[in-house]
C-alpha cells in the first residue's frame, strides 16, 4: 500500500475510537464560539469541558485527554490560565492543540501566542493561512481575525514552523495542509459555506483535538479530523439552503458521520 492508501485506511477507525473512548477535551476558549465548540466536540463523539479559572485548570487538565487553547477574545487572566493549564498538560503528557485566532492582528495576540509557543510543548497548531504565516514569520497579512491573504509557499512555511517547534502544523483553507516538518498531507474536503459562519475554524480545531486525544500519530489524527469535518460539511451543504440551515445540517452530519463515510469521502494527497 502507498502512503496515501495507508492513511486513507487509518483515518476512519480514528473516528470510531473517539466514539468508543469519548475523550475529555478541556477547552480554554473564546466567548464568541464557545457553545458551538462544545456542540461540535459532543457530536464528533468527545466530551467537552470548558474550564477557565486559574483555581481549577491544572486539576481539570490532569483528567483530560487533550487541552485546546483558543486565543480568540484573549485577556491577561485567560492567558495566565492557559499557561498554567499548559504546564500541567505537559507534565501529564496531555497533548495541547492551539488555535492562534487573529495572531498578528494586535501586539497582545502576537506576544501571547509567542509565549505559548516558547513556554509550552504544543502538539498541534491549527490556523488559517494568514495566522500560520504570521506564526512562521512568513508575512501573511491580517485584518481583524479574518485571513485576507495567505503566506507564500505554504508547504515550505508549515514545514519550517513544524520543525521550529517540534509540532504538527495545520493550515486550513480551501485545501488543508498538515505537516510535522517531514511528512506533508493535504485534505481537499469542505464547503464554501464553512467560510460564511462564525466558529467553523474553532470547531475544526476541536474536532482535530478529539482525534489527537485518541491517536498518537498527530499527523494522521489531524488528517482524520479535517477529513471528517470536511466530509460532514459536504453532506450538510447538499441538504441546506444557506449558512443558517447549513449549520443545523452540519451538526446533524457530524453526529451521524460513519467511519466508512470518512474513509471513502476523504480527498487526500501526500506531498
Ligand atoms: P474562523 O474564521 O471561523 O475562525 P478560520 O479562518 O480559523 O475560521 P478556516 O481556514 O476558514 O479557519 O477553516 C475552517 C474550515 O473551513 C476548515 O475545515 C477548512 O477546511 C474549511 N474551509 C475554509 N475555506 C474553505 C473553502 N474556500 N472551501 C471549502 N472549505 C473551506
Ligand atoms: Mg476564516
Ligand atoms: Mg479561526
Amino acid at each position: 500500500m502507498d502512503g496515501k492508501a495507508q492513511m486513507q485506511q487509518q483515518i476512519g477507525p480514528i473516528l470510531s475510537r473517539v466514539r468508543e473512548q469519548r475523550p475529555l477535551l478541556h477547552h480554554i476558549t473564546n466567548f464568541v464560539t464557545m457553545n458551538d465548540v462544545a456542540n461540535a466536540s459532543l457530536h464528533i463523539g468527545a466530551t467537552p469541558v470548558m474550564a477557565h479559572a486559574v483555581e481549577e485548570v491544572a486539576e481539570m487538565v490532569s483528567k483530560a485527554q487533550a487541552l485546546v487553547l483558543n486565543m480568540g477574545t484573549l485577556t491577561p487572566d485567560r492567558l495566565e490560565a492557559m499557561l498554567m493549564a499548559g504546564r500541567a498538560a505537559n507534565a501529564h503528557r496531555v497533548p495541547i492543540v492551539l488555535d492562534p485566532v487573529g495572531v498578528g492582528a494586535t501586539d497582545m495576540r502576537q506576544a501571547a501566542n509567542q509565549r505559548i509557543l516558547s513556554e509550552l510543548d504544543i502538539a498541534v497548531v491549527r490556523g488559517n493561512a494568514a495566522e500560520i504565516g504570521v506564526l512562521a514569520g512568513a508575512g501573511g497579512t491580517m485584518q481583524g481575525v479574518d485571513s485576507i491573504a495567505g503566506a507564500a509557499a505554504p508547504i515550505t512555511v508549515i514545514r519550517q514552523l513544524a520543525r521550529a517547534h517540534s509540532m504538527v502544523v495545520v493550515m486550513t483553507g480551501e485545501r488543508d495542509l498538515i505537516s510535522d516538518g517531514e511528512r506533508v498531507a493535504e485534505v481537499a474536503n469542505g464547503h464554501i459555506w464553512l467560510t460564511k459562519l462564525s466558529g467553523t475554524g474553532c470547531m475544526a480545531t476541536a474536532v482535530v483535538a478529539a482525534m489527537v486525544a485518541v491517536e498518537p500519530d498527530h499527523v494522521v489524527a489531524a488528517v482524520a479530523g479535517l477529513a471528517a469535518y470536511g466530509v460532514a460539511a459536504e453532506l450538510a451543504a447538499a441538504e441546506a439552503r444557506g449558512p443558517a440551515s447549513f449549520k443545523v445540517a452540519f451538526f446533524d452530519q457530524l453526529y451521524h458521520l460513519a467511519e466508512n463515510q470518512v474513509t471513502d469521502g476523504a480527498r487526500l494527497t501526500i506531498h
